[in-house]
């Protein structure tokens, strides 16, 4: 590297030039002095602290692409716009690109000119992305929200982990991670699987002086009149209500807007349109209130949020950090209300509980996996409905699994290759010489032709030509490249081999029933530990900074518990058990349903209105006792269950 990228001159030079900045933000200078360096590093900044920066300006100073793995990129197109204004090229890969789009991000791509390149995890997938991004040189490889790649995150995503063997395969020089909620465990845990030096994660603390945090206990009968009268008692500003349901989004919208305020609900629910809709208004209004989900926030760069409420409680402290930390980018004071009412525990709780197997299940997927060939593939689909598991939650297996070292990811290929010619075979032949127009007539001839499209049956043809897949999805690539074919891909399948057996399935099975019991206990004391938050006697804004390894040096002065001096008391729920007519049906809905419902924790979940693909395939979500017991604790209707 020539040593005047390694001076921090041409760092304040490319911050002024390209981002109009006259200085760095704490830690930015920290982490691009270390990524220069050739250092992989971390950046553990607080939301709106700047991290982005830490890879954008990099990016300028490298040979090489910057590759930005993000699981928000659908929500980062207003920061490639503004990228792309300031003259730096930057783009995203994702679904939303049309095949014209497509072809010219890869040919920058191809070509050196991209300077980033925005993909999802899911984007690694791709086996054609692999292919490509395999002959480029990575410079910088920058991994957001990397707290999913921990299991003592708030928010651990198997696909994640995967990612520190993507970033050695294709050869990034350098790994970033940034994150703006990282515990102790969190942070050693990304720096060890990207090998990051202790010196080289930046963690500039957690502390913001301008929020101000209080929590008040309501019940639910008071909860829409005590959040109406705060609105209504302060002055007006940008602000988010954070529920946990989309139907609850709307319905609080509703109650604001009957009152006189400017308020629409957004969630997950609603349609792209009218989500880009409610999403500019808030960012043009200086008065407007988003009623939403936690999906809303993420990305949107809007710093003056004056106030953040939870009109339901989070679901973890780290999830709160978050949410509040979306108040107050620019500074000013703003202030976080949190309504916390011991009735959401139940449905939080049940979210936690729906993500567990059965024992039976995870059984059932340990001797289906290992009936397998040494080598072998799945569609995700139909596994999950062969062993009763969610999607989500078998891919967290299938991932221990390989983190075990029982199995060993491939690249995941599609089952389904179509193309549709753009020219006539021969015109198409005719630009290649004859040894290269003979193998794409080859592959033509191989291909089953239906109304539009040919089919590819990618292993036969290759098996037939005596040539490797992914010679052939190159020529296909390629081809569509230059305009000849559209190509179109489906039914991805997840490839493995073998790398050992188990002693015993019934002892793997239980090791990993095991763990996934530790993970709903783990989820279970992180709602816990909102309550004891909310119930805290001692500064809250300090409690919380403990707890991402930023302690404060004495009270903060300017929290609830700070300006009351004393602890906030929340009602203890009394819970409704089965009663034994309710028992007497379950009795009977379970000699209908022998084998489905032969575990107590499957029963469980029908009564507390916890889905399953077996339980949805059986019908039984239309059953009377499906979610009869919504309000009783999932651990006490267990127990009945179990009794009987
Ligand atoms: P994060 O990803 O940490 O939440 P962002 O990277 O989105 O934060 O940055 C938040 C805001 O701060 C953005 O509007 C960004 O342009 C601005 N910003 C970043 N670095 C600087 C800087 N050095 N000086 C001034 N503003 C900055």
């Amino acid at each position: 590297m020539p040593e005047a990228k390694l001076s921090t001159d041409p760092m304040h030079t490319a911050l002024k030039q390209y981002f109009g900045y006259d200085k760095f933000r704490d830690g930015q200078e920290a982490v691009i002095t270390q990524l220069l360096a050739g250092n992989s590093a971390a950046a553990v900044f607080p939301t709106g602290g700047g991290k982005s920066l830490c890879y954008q300006l990099p990016s300028l100073m490298l040979d090489g692409l910057t590759l930005v793995v993000s699981p928000l990129i659908a929500l980062m197109k207003d920061q490639i716009d503004a990228l792309t204004a300031r003259g730096i090229k930057a783009a995203r890969l994702d679904s939303t690109l049309d095949a014209n789009e497509y072809r010219q991000v890869m040919q920058e791509l191809r070509d050196g000119s991209l300077r980033l390149l925005y993909v999802a995890p899911e984007r690694f997938n791709n086996e054609r992305f692999r292919n490509t991004i395999a002959t480029v040189d990575i410079a910088l490889f920058a991994v957001d929200e990397a707290h999913c790649i921990s299991e003592w995150g708030h928010n651990f995503r198997p696909d994640y982990l995967k990612l520190v063997d993507f970033a050695k395969a294709c050869g990034a020089q350098r790994v970033l991670a940034l994150t703006a909620t990282a515990t102790k465990e969190v942070l050693n845990d990304i720096c060890s699987v990207f090998n990051i030096a202790p010196d080289c994660a930046i963690n500039t603390g957690f502390y913001r002086a301008n929020l101000q945090l209080t929590a008040t206990a309501v019940d639910d009968a008071s909860r829409d009149s005590i959040l109406l009268q705060k609105i209504k008692d302060l002055p007006l500003g940008p602000t988010i209500v954070y529920v946990t349901l989309q139907k609850t989004a709307q319905h609080v919208a509703e109650l604001l807007a009957e009152n006189g305020l400017q308020a629409k609900f957004y969630h997950a629910g609603l349609k792209e349109q009218q989500r880009t809709e409610v999403q500019d208004w808030f960012i043009s209004s200086n008065t407007g209130i988003v009623v939403a989900t936690i999906a809303f926030g993420m990305g949107i760069d809007k710093s003056n949020i004056r106030f953040v409420y939870h009109y339901n409680l989070p679901k973890s402290l780290e999830n709160y950090s978050q949410e509040i930390g979306r108040a107050g980018r620019d500074g000013e004071v703003s202030q976080c209300h949190l309504l916390a009412c011991t009735s959401d525990l139940i449905p939080l709780q049940n979210f936690i509980y729906g993500d567990t197997p059965d024992p039976g299940a995870i059984k059932k997927f340990v001797n289906t996996v290992f009936e397998q060939a040494t080598e072998f593939d799945i569609s995700l689909y139909e596994f999950s409905q062969k062993c009763d598991i969610r999607p989500l939650v078998l891919r967290t297996l299938l991932t221990q699994l390989e983190l075990k070292k029982y199995l060993a990811g491939g690249t995941p290929f599609y089952a389904n290759y179509q193309f549709k010619p753009l020219k006539t075979s021969q015109e198409i032949l005719s630009g290649f010489n004859e040894q290269r127009a003979k193998f794409i007539g080859d592959i033509f001839r191989h291909s089953q032709k239906s109304k539009i499209w040919y089919q590819v049956d990618l292993d036969n043809t290759a098996a037939a030509m005596n040539t490797p897949r992914e010679k052939l999805i190159a020529a296909l690539d390629y081809l569509a490249e230059q305009s000849l074919l559209e190509v179109k891909v489906a039914g991805v399948r997840n490839r493995y081999t073998i790398t050992k057996k188990p002693d015993s399935n019934d002892a793997l099975a239980k090791e990993l029933s095991d763990d996934a019991l530790a993970r709903e206990e783990r989820e279970i004391a992180r709602l816990q530990q909102c309550i004891d938050w909310v119930c805290l006697d001692a500064c809250q804004t300090s409690a919380l900074c403990a707890r991402f390894d930023s302690p404060l040096e004495k009270d903060c002065g300017h929290c609830g518990w700070c300006e009351r001096k004393s602890q906030v008391t929340l009602e203890s729920q009394t819970a409704l058990a089965l009663s034994a007519t309710v028992l007497q049906a379950v009795e009977e809905l379970r000699s209908e349903h022998k084998q489905l419902l032969s575990s107590a924790r499957t029963t469980t979940r029908v009564l507390c209105g916890l889905t399953s693909p077996q339980i949805s395939k059986a019908g039984l979500m239309q059953h009377k006792l499906f979610g009869i017991a919504q309000a009783t604790p999932f651990k006490i209707v267990f127990d009945q269950v179990a009794d009987l």
